[in-house]
């Protein structure tokens, strides 16, 4: 490679999309400094997945995204297909194993091996990872781009590709400041709000079921209108309700609180059984065992901590016999376990969200390049763009299938 050709390309960022922009310039040629302001790269990729690591999913499309310009990932995931994602970490030794349903993790199950696969092949390569660098500003002048550390010091590069992340898990890195790099070169952000995270529920009720845990359906409604469907564990809490069906509407949630809209959710506690049979069944279990208390029965349907709000909140009396529950008492009671409804206030913040919706706008990128179209020279991949993916390892996967096409854009 003739010396005078080669690229000095800055990446800030030492995520997922960071390291591969980093390693794919790095193969092209380019001169890569990565600067990372923690104490050591992929922070969030050594949480991810309860250690796991979800790296990706073999089945993708742009409608596991959600932003104003969902069809920005299309070329992108077409491009770097999880088959190419599957080979590139055969060769850098990370072996993958997948699931039934279209999951990937590492075969040792450790997202370490991930962190450190990935931190590897970049260092074997030649890039310069300069943790501790924490990014402060950028000035743009005659084509070069000077970065400005938090150490004060700067440095001048042909090219540079901003690969900050969002606000979620702050305790990882997570932060505002690519936007705020990004306004300074002239783009603009959709305004961001926590994803696949916690919700907060108006009233005392969840608190009472604390701990409580059930599979269930859980109906989303904005401004009384049904949105969205999802079965799933949840989990109720001191603030509100979790579990992987709330994550899992989380994200049309959050945006709709972030707008003002009205948020409500409805609980079927027992999926699997209609009304009309649950009715029928309640009854004639009060039938069989007329002597039983109305709270003993519900305890062989549900969690004790459970069916003891759903009588305080139909006002029935716990210690009520069996005998005594008429057709309308178990009607109000059936009605209560097939739709729960619950006024939800907020999220549980960016600080438990694993993801961040928003960030910069996909208008003023090149979908084919990464490219900023009203900055030359300058890149974005991964989470700080407006894309969020669902769960089920989609915000790895468009990490690094962006990270790998702003790799390729940067060297040319
Ligand atoms: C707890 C948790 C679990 C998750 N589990 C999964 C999972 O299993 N599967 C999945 O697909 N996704 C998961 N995610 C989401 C996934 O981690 C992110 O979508 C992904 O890391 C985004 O990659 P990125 O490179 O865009 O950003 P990041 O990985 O966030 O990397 C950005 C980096 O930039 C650095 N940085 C920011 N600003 C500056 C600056 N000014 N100067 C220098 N450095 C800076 C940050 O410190 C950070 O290291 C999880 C997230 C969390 C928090």
């Amino acid at each position: 490679m003739n010396k005078t050709s080669t690229k000095n390309i800055a990446i800030i960022g030492a995520g997922a999309s960071g390291l591969m922009a980093a390693i794919t310039a790095a193969k092209s040629g380019s001169n890569v400094h990565l600067y990372e302001q923690n104490n050591k790269p992929a922070k969030k990729i050594l949480a991810s997945g309860n250690g796991r690591c979800n790296i990706s999913n073999t089945k993708i499309s742009s409608s596991d995204y959600a932003g104003l310009k969902t069809n920005f990932t299309s070329f992108c995931l077409q491009n770097y297909s999880f088959s190419q994602l599957e080979k590139f970490c055969k060769e850098i030794g990370l072996f993958l194993n997948i699931l039934d349903d279209g999951r990937a993790y590492p075969l040792s199950n450790e997202a370490k091996s991930v962190a450190l696969a990935f931190e590897n092949a970049a260092k074997d390569l030649g890039v310069q990872i300069y943790n501790e660098h924490h990014i402060s500003s950028i000035t743009n002048k005659d084509s070069k781009f000077y970065l400005h550390t938090s150490l004060n010091t700067s440095q001048a590069y042909d090219k540079l590709l901003i690969c900050t992340g969002s606000q979620a898990a702050p305790q990882l890195g997570g932060c505002e400041s690519g936007y705020d790099l990004a306004i300074s070169l002239g783009h603009s952000i959709n305004p961001s709000y926590p994803s696949l995270v916690q919700l907060h529920i108006n009233s005392k009720l969840p608190e009472k079921m604390s701990g409580a845990k059930q599979e269930a359906e859980v109906t989303l409604y904005i401004n009384s209108k049904k949105e969205q469907t999802i079965k799933g564990d949840i989990l109720f809490t001191k603030y509100g309700i979790s579990g992987f069906a709330i994550l899992d509407i989380s994200q049309m949630a959050s945006e709709a609180l972030m707008n003002f809209q009205m948020v409500d959710i409805g609980l079927d506690l027992l999926p699997k059984v209609d009304r009309q049979a649950l009715s029928s069944q309640l009854l004639s279990t009060c039938k069989n065992l007329p002597n039983y208390s109305i709270e003993s029965i519900l305890g062989g349907l549900l969690p004790s901590k459970i069916s003891r709000q759903i009588l305080e909140s139909t006002k029935i009396n716990n210690s009520t016999l069996a005998k005594d529950i008429h057709t309308k008492m178990a009607k109000q009671i059936v009605s209560k376990i097939k739709d729960w409804r619950f006024e939800i206030s907020d999220t549980h913040g960016f600080k438990h969200a694993e993801v961040s919706g928003g960030g910069i706008n996909t208008d003023e990128v090149n979908d084919k390049t990464m490219q900023s179209t009203v900055c030359e020279g300058l890149y974005f991949a991964g989470e700080v763009l407006d894309i969020v993916g669902r769960r089920g390892g989609f915000n790895f996967a468009f990490a690094f299938a962006s990270g790998y096409l702003a790799g390729k854009g940067v060297s040319k």
